[in-house]
């Protein structure tokens, strides 16, 4: 926008880099935590929908016409396969993939998403012929496994799992061990000869159902979940630490307790028939598609409601069978740093939600070596595997009953933006990816986090040499970040609306129902899990500088504290203490600690870190200079001071495609004039101080076409309504009067004239320029006289002027002869002719809807998209946050259109404007200059219709050059 006093312009350009993910954060308004299905919908259904005989061949020839609706794997083949993600979600079709490849994967099926679309399609309801599918497929699992399901004697046990396109970690629902009840669980301890291990099993489900299927939460923030406050109590009672301490009398205790909970707060009887208890998972795991916190995912990652989530149920094997079983997750790369090392971690005698959740603090993978060596071996060669297979970094998760391993998940593993630079440059290194493969792997956004700070080295040792050091974690999201400790997601979200910006959440453990807290946090640690954790997969995901299985803390959330268990002794952090923490090194800091830019900035911008020895601003080059040998676009930035020209080109801009010249009047000495110019009453006035202006604005010129060393520089006239500039305090308005001679009450009345009711749509722009012809002739003739200096030191020139808000040619006209004149009056001055352009802005509908004409004078045109989405949808810049939260939840937009180009409306605006103003002019030169030529979508429209650069803020020049080299891949 023109405002230069809520400047959102480059002259912050972290703020402003910061500014449009910010606005994409603005999510739904807070809702309840129990996101799922309430009250065991359908259970009782679940019985009466059997279909026998001729009832079921009727339903399955009804599938067919449907389409088919389950699909199996198991037994080393597999109906699907990794390419039918999008029918069978990344889990199920992964989950097809391992066992076409002959990795051993427990036998199941997959209801497909297209079932999820019927479910909501049909008011929430299963379609009628899912249930015969559904006990065809049983029956061949049942077959594969030698185990039958309801068999009080040998019964077989399913997990129900969700698994959409896009991995969605922890926001969707997962339900394990289904199938058990009072007899089953018996037959089970008898078959098993593990009473333990059966009764351990029987009352995580009826948790885990009573949880997700039924909906028993706690009921308030501060509440424990009602499941965990009877086992704490159980094991109190029992005089044990651990849950794997109690024994099976205990546990079957636990059963009848957790039953008698759900009678007493639900009304009803836990399902005991396996079938309808299957149904109830079903349905929960359709429903978890539209809870609270998998739609704020979902918009905050772009991913379409329409898409639904498939249902995985597979046959269980048991991590949880004794100390010969385990479970866990590994990544086949480092997920923090990229390192190409197995990384990973497990836990024995465990269920495969213990790791994720964060419950036990997990061991290390390479301990698995000593523990279960077969196992770790065969473990090792998947590794191997995987990743010649799928090419990218896999996540895979495993489970290992009685000595045997059992293969449950592969998937693209989510990284850091440092990991993921490095794994894709260094797998194209091995071979195993070609550079274009590594350029579309890379997410643009990411590369923010190669910017991020880092602690200053000696700030952070005085912190330590003082003592503050209170605890070490594990680093589970790479950055620095310093602020003020809060326990409360929810908390965390609602300071941050009201303007906090450095908040640190600190909690036990995290669960999906915090993720808007984490999003609006700069940062966070957990006591508890590893960096497979919930915590840690977020941090990854959001960027966020990340601490977790931090064991030293311990939290009183009713008290709003904190314990740090330090060598010294106990500390106690308060609510509202600042905090720091890095997420490199994993440790935690009491109070602040001051950050330094991060080794790509100290190369590139503040030239103290020798490229040599800075590995991550290696691969970060690397990847760079690969996207600018793809991409089409050319990259501008928008700059207008030099330090920000020299800042741009080191994060190669190569022009500078809007000089915001508003910007320039705010540096020293140049307030006063600018001021005194704007209360002048006649010409002559306006003249003494637009005289005044002149050689500061030269000086700003040739500094600016010096720091860009002879490339384009695009100069943008006048654009803010002139209030802006004026004082706002009184001492201001004293100085003002002082200076112009004028009476405290005459400058008064003057502000008071040129208050505008809508200044937005009021005087600015080119209008300024048009009343005021000797402000644009002072502006012209300073860039004229710039450039003739740079011109007589031998430097090459060629300056860009560009007016703003035009909406019809004659406007343009006025203004270009302004312009040709001053050029004229200096050239003739100098003695010498320059070459020069004189283009427009294109941010008013009428612009774009006669840019035919507007081409005829015009030598290039800049989409303001800024403005131009303002005035297409007749939305104020500055009001939208209001209106977006409604507008996103609502689903009227699916993203904030002064983030990203809105492509209908908008954009077909751009099109047309390109369109005309190539058939007038067909060399005509067209770029972009509002925020959406950092936003990477955006960038991809403007390459698609051919524009040929985008100018951003520049700190997003490295997004824009990852962007545009996709979008080149992506038509090539
Ligand atoms: C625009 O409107 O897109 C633009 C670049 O100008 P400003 O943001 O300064 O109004
Ligand atoms: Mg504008």
């Amino acid at each position: 926008m023109p405002s230069v006093t809520k400047s959102r312009s480059s002259k912050s350009p972290v703020k402003a880099s910061l500014k449009s993910s910010k606005l994409k954060k603005v999510g739904k308004a807070a809702a309840g935590k129990n996101g799922h299905n309430g009250h065991g919908n359908g259970v009782r259904l679940g019985a009466k929908t059997v279909v026998k005989g001729a009832a079921a061949k009727q339903a399955a020839a009804k599938t067919t016409k449907a389409g088919k609706r389950v699909y199996f794997f198991g037994g080393g083949k597999a109906e699907g396969n990794k390419e039918m993600k999008n029918l069978l979600g990344g889990k199920g079709a992964n989950l097809a993939e391992m066992a076409n490849i002959g990795l051993p994967v427990p036998p199941g099926f997959t209801i497909t998403t297209d079932v999820c679309t019927e479910f909501y399609a049909n008011g929430k309801k299963l379609p009628k012929q899912l249930d015969a599918d559904v006990r065809a497929m049983v029956a061949r699992m049942e077959k594969l496994v030698g185990a039958k399901f309801g068999d009080p004697s040998n019964p077989l046990l399913v997990s129900v799992r969700s698994g959409a396109r896009a991995s969605m970690p922890g926001m969707m629902d997962t339900i394990l061990n289904l199938g058990l009840n009072d007899k089953t669980a018996a037959g089970l301890a008898a078959k098993s000869g593990n009473e333990r291990f059966a009764y351990d099993s029987y009352r995580r489900f009826i948790a885990m159902y009573g949880d997700v299927v039924l909906g028993l939460k706690p009921e308030r923030k501060e509440d424990h979940d009602p499941f965990d406050e009877i086992l704490a109590h159980k094991k109190k009672a029992r005089g044990v630490k651990l849950d794997s301490d109690l024994p099976a009398d205990a546990l079957k205790e636990l059963v009848a307790e957790f039953k008698a909970e759900i009678k007493n707060r639900l009304g009803i009887n836990f399902p005991e028939d396996p079938y309808a208890q299957l149904e109830g998972a079903i349905k929960a795991v359709f429903q978890s598609w539209r809870n609270d916190r998998a739609d704020l995912y979902r918009r905050l990652n772009n991913i379409p409601v329409e898409w639904g989530t498939a249902v995985n149920v597979q046959a269980m094997v048991f991590g949880n069978k004794g100390s010969d079983s385990a479970t866990g997750v590994c990544f086949t790369r480092d997920p923090a740093s990229g390192e190409n090392m197995f990384y990973g971690e497990f836990l024995v005698n465990a269920q495969g939600e213990d790791v994720v959740a964060g419950i036990r603090t997990p061991e290390k993978i390479e301990a698995l070596g000593k523990v279960l060596p077969e196992a770790y071996k065969q473990l090792l060669d998947i590794r191997k595997k995987l990743e010649k297979h799928y090419k990218d970094m896999q996540d895979i998760e495993f489970t290992i009953e009685n000595k045997k391993l059992y293969m449950l998940q592969c998937r693209s593993g989510k990284r850091t933006g440092f990991a993921g630079v490095r794994i894709a440059v260094e797998m194209v290194d091995e071979k195993l990816i070609p550079k274009e493969e590594a350029l579309r792997r890379v997410e643009p956004e990411a590369l923010n986090q190669l910017l991020r700070p880092v602690f200053l080295p000696s700030a952070k040792k005085a912190a330590i040499g003082e003592g503050r050091l209170l605890a070490k974690g594990l680093p589970a999201g790479p950055g620095a970040a310093t602020g003020k400790v809060v326990f409360f997601a929810d908390e965390a979200e609602a300071l941050a609306a009201k303007g906090e910006t450095n908040l640190i959440l600190c909690r036990h453990e995290t669960s999906p129902e915090d993720i808007r807290g984490m999003n609006a946090s700069l940062g966070f640690m957990t006591a508890f899990g590893g960096m497979t954790s919930h915590a840690a997969l977020v941090a990854r995901q959001m960027g966020k500088v990340c601490i977790v299985g931090c064991d030293a803390l311990s939290f009183d959330y009713h008290a709003r504290t904190m314990k740090v268990e330090t060598a010294k002794g106990e500390v106690v952090v308060k609510e509202g203490d600042w905090i720091s923490i890095d997420g490199f090194a994993g440790e935690v800091i009491q109070g602040r600690v001051d950050t330094t830019p991060s080794e790509v900035i100290r190369v590139l911008i503040e030239k103290n870190l020798d490229a040599k020895e800075a590995p991550i601003y290696q691969t970060y080059a690397k990847l760079m200079s690969w996207a600018d040998s793809a991409r089409k676009l050319k990259v501008r930035a928008n700059a207008d001071q030099p330090d920000q020209a020299e800042a741009s080109v080191a994060f190669g801009a190569e022009g500078i495609g809007l000089c915001r010249t508003e910007h320039m009047f705010f540096g020293e000495g140049k307030i006063g004039p600018m001021r005194e110019m704007i209360v002048a009453e006649n010409e002559a006035d306006r003249r003494k101080a637009l005289d005044k202006l002149l050689p500061l604005q030269r000086e700003d010129f040739y500094g600016l076409f010096k720091a860009m060393k002879g490339r384009p520089v695009t100069i943008r006239t006048l654009d803010p309504p002139l209030h802006e500039f004026l004082p706002h305090d009184e001492a201001g308005v004293r100085d003002l009067a002082q200076a112009t001679g004028k009476t405290v009450e005459e400058i008064h009345t003057r502000i008071e004239e040129l208050k505008e009711s809508n200044p937005m749509l009021g005087h600015r722009g080119c209008r300024l320029g048009i009343t005021y012809p000797e402000i644009t002739e002072m502006q012209a003739r300073a860039v004229f006289e710039a450039a003739s200096d740079i011109a007589a030191e031998g430097e090459d020139i060629f300056p860009e002027i560009m007016i703003p808000l035009v909406g019809t040619k004659k406007e343009l006209d006025l203004q270009a002869e302004v312009v040709r004149k001053a050029a004229d009056a200096v050239f003739a001055e100098r003695g010498k002719k320059l070459g020069y352009s004189i283009g427009t802005m294109i941010e008013v509908p009428r612009a774009a809807l006669t840019a035919g004409d507007i081409a005829d004078t015009a030598e290039f045109f800049s989409f303001g998209t800024n403005d131009l989405t303002q005035t297409t949808f007749g939305l104020s810049r500055d009001d939208v946050p209001r209106v977006l939260a409604a507008y996103v939840s609502h689903d009227i937009y699916k993203v904030d259109p002064f983030v990203s180009v809105d492509r209908s409306g908008v954009g077909a605006l751009m099109k047309l404007a390109v369109a005309s103003g190539r058939a007038k002019k067909p060399k005509l030169k067209i770029g972009i200059c509002g925020e959406h030529g950092g936003d990477p979508s955006s960038v991809e429209f403007c390459h698609q219709i051919g524009l040929d650069y985008v100018s951003c803020s520049p700190y997003r020049l490295p997004i824009a050059r990852l962007a545009a080299a996709q979008a080149a891949l992506k038509t090539s």
